[in-house]
């Protein structure tokens, strides 16, 4: 066994990679998938603890009856980088404690993948026993958002703003090529998922 205990690893890939898809695959070969996104989201969700310190930072109005206005929010902090770190700063504890409960709540025998978009801008690969990156080339990443009714440009401007694949595969313990077909990354996915679990 390579790995003792509850194995917590990362997965992680650009915008558009494959790593949702992927995260599935692994769920459905046993994985506890956690997305951080969604955690994220559910943070800031119906009568959150943190919905009172959101207004106090942020302003009253914010929240109506017990929810939190989103898009007055995201209006806020979109153009403001101060105000955007206050609100990580804020969301990132609540988090790592929804996380933290969830992994506390499983056997040892457990294996958590982890999707979180931005492990390595954030340089989050020490908390996790390894990280999973999944590459797509651009081209394909670009039709495949395309698809799913993500402009181009806008594409090209989420992906200037995070790491390169050269940066991801540094931290990479293992890597998964999402450039064929489903299956082929199904059976990538089973590749890894032995490796991790042999
Ligand atoms: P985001 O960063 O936007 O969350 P992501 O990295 O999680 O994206 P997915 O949502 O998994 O990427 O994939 C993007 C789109 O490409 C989805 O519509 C998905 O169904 C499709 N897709 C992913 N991999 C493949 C594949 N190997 N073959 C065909 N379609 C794929």
């Amino acid at each position: 066994m390579l790995y003792c205990g509850l194995v917590y690893i990362g997965l992680t890939g650009g915008i558009g990679s494959g790593k949702s898809t992927a995260a599935k695959i692994f769920m459905d070969l046993g994985a506890v998938v956690i997305d951080a996104d969604e955690q994220a989201r559910a943070a800031l969700g119906s009568n959150s603890p943190l919905l009172p310190q959101i207004e106090l930072a942020f302003g009253p109005g914010l929240v109506v009856s017990g929810e939190l206005d989103r898009q007055a929010l995201a209006a806020k902090v979109f153009s403001d980088d101060e105000l955007r770190v206050k609100l990580e700063s804020l969301v990132h504890p609540e988090v790592a404690r929804r996380v933290s409960a969830i992994r506390s709540s499983l056997s040892d025998d457990a294996v958590v993948i982890y999707d979180v978009p931005l492990l390595v801008e954030k340089r989050l690969e020490s908390q996790f026993d390894a990280v999973i990156v999944v590459h797509s080339p651009l081209e394909l990443r670009l039709e495949r958002l395309e698809s799913r009714g993500v402009s181009r440009d806008d594409a090209t401007a989420r992906m200037g703003h995070q790491a390169s694949d050269v940066e991801r595969a540094a931290l990479a313990t293992y890597e998964i090529n999402n450039d064929g077909d489903l299956e082929d990354l199904r059976l990538q996915c089973e590749t890894v998922w032995n490796a991790i679990t042999a």
